[in-house]
């Protein structure tokens, strides 16, 4: 997959994208990640992409030209259409199944926004839709284009060892991922449950299970609506809801 990120701030992306797993993914060339420097497309003395907003008001607006000749500059070295996301408090809130919808693209390009956003008219020519990482208001795109490329790349496939290392864990069926543990057995008195200890895999997975269940009722009840159940689940939840 590429992805390619309009910013102002390329070196802000670049250092973390560039550590640990993504960054060996990156290095295995399973993620083509390319930062591209609005400011580079500036056409002034000054390389000022930003103006006062029309109407009067607090902050700067980034300017429509600079991101869209920063776009067409991706598109010349693309052989089809990306998908064009604006990083955005405004947007559809990321989660994630919209992650995994997203690690299916081939191309995608996240604008990242700064002050008090970007010129509407850049929206209407060139985004396809609009993400936001949480319901509270950030500096700018970058910190959110980085969580949406962290979620999306650990599930294309290579990067992480099997698919099975992303779909038990957390959110992805609709449950909480069970509680983990490692060496030693027992910490300051607390031990290990020690049905993991027995080596009966049957029975570590139903209590695996159960335990999801259970710490999803008592953190996160209302994903159990969308979560995959049998029908003896069902009843395990209706009796936690009910204490
Ligand atoms: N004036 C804008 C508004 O009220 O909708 C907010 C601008 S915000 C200070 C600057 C930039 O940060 C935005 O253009 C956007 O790219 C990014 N941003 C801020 N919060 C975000 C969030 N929760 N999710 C995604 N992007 C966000």
């Amino acid at each position: 997959m590429r992805i390619d990120c309009l910013t102002l701030f390329p070196a802000m992306l670049q250092s973390v994208l560039e550590e640990s797993i993504i960054g060996r993914a990156i290095k295995a060339g399973l993620i083509d990640i390319r930062y591209i420097d609005i400011r580079d497309y500036a056409e002034n003395k000054h390389n000022r992409v930003d103006d006062s907003p029309y109407g009067g008001g607090m902050g700067m607006v980034m300017q429509a030209e600079p991101i869209y000749r920063a776009f067409q500059s991706v598109l010349q070295t693309s052989t089809s259409r990306p998908h064009v996301i604006y990083m955005s408090p405004q947007g559809r809130v990321f989660n994630q199944s919209i992650a995994k919808e997203l690690s299916k693209e081939t191309h995608l390009v996240l604008l990242c926004g700064h002050y008090e956003g970007v010129d509407e008219r850049i929206l209407e020519e060139i985004v396809d839709e609009e993400l936001s990482i949480g319901d509270y208001v950030l500096t700018g795109g970058e910190i959110p284009a980085m969580a949406v490329i962290d979620a999306v790349a650990r599930m294309i496939p290579g990067v992480l060892p099997s698919e099975d290392a992303y779909s038990e864990e957390s959110l992805y069926k609709g449950l909480l991922e069970y509680p983990q543990y490692t060496r030693p057995p027992e910490f300051l008195g607390r031990q290990v449950p020690p049905i993991l200890l027995s080596g009966h895999h049957e029975n570590i997975s139903a209590w695996r299970r159960a335990e999801s269940i259970r710490r999803t009722c008592a953190k996160r009840p209302e994903l159990l609506q969308h979560a995959e159940l049998t029908e003896k689940e069902k009843t395990l939840v209706a009796q936690l809801l009910k204490q």
